[in-house]
């Protein structure tokens, strides 16, 4: 398998979009999942159910991922990371650590989920590699693997943290929403970044916790980005990709910064 990470140029960032649907599979697309490349290694934004087979169709190497960065904890960003560590545990035979950073509550879920999914194996030998946990702050810059990553608040969930993150590395700046619906912390977001990924999971309709394409096309002028990528569409958003200006993310797709 490819070590695509190596042939990244110092300077340079990579993004390889692994899934860009939402949680219903619409349009056939996977659940998100970003592959992004730096010269000092790999890592995933979200790991949706989806992430092994998207790696695996494009010939990428799932032992070459360093950290899994988590937007938020729903099933479509995280379910995929039980399928990684059985990769790892039987096939990879990985022995180096596995950073796994996001919200408070990560490692108690990710970890439930692993125990709920695979409990005999869970019960019956231990990891050979060592998951290392980073539980982030809103609003702090921190370095995780090998990049550094600000969170910032996002609105898509009751009780629990939703973070949208600016990711640095090489003098590049990806920003990506996660989940969210419309707030102003999108604009301190989206600013300055050679490419924000956002979400845009319907195309008019409003709802909670999520945008519409028309609520980000009204407020386009405010996202100070070099370029914008959209994902998470839902069916309808879908059906009106000819009648959207802005670039959609699609499963394979490679930008390199
Ligand atoms: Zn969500
Ligand atoms: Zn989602």
């Amino acid at each position: 398998m490819k070590h695509d990470s190596q042939k990244v140029p110092e300077n340079a960032m990579e993004l390889i979009v692994l899934g860009s649907g939402d949680a219903f599979g619409s349009g056939g697309r996977n659940q998100p999942a970003f592959l992004v490349n730096v010269s000092a290694g790999a890592f995933l934004l979200d790991c949706g159910a989806t992430t092994l087979i998207a790696l695996k169709r494009l010939d990428l190497d799932p032992g070459s991922i360093g950290a899994i960065i988590l937007s938020h904890l729903h099933g479509d960003h995280i379910s995929g990371i039980p399928f990684l560590f059985l990769q790892y545990q039987f096939l990879t035979r990985r022995e180096g650590p596995l950073i796994i950073a996001g919200p408070p509550g990560t490692e108690e879920r990710v970890e439930g989920l692993w125990g709920f999914m695979y409990k005999e194996t869970f019960e019956m030998m231990e990891r050979r590699f060592p998951v290392q946990y980073i539980e982030l702050k809103p609003k702090n810059w921190m370095r995780i693997g090998p990049v550094d990553v600000l969170p910032i608040e996002l609105t898509h969930l009751h009780r629990e943290l939703a973070y949208g993150y600016k990711v640095k590395s090489g003098g590049k700046l990806l920003g990506y929403t996660g989940d969210t619906e419309w707030t102003e912390s999108l604009i301190e977001l989206a600013d300055g970044c050679d490419l924000f990924i956002c979400e845009s999971y319907r195309y008019e309709r409003k709802l909670p916790f999520h945008m519409s394409y028309k609520e980000i096309e009204a407020r386009r002028s405010q996202l100070k980005c070099k370029r914008l990528l959209l994902t998470h569409l839902h069916t309808d958003a879908l059906a009106r990709i000819p009648d959207i200006p802005d670039e959609v993310a699609y499963d394979g797709m490679r930008i390199l910064l």
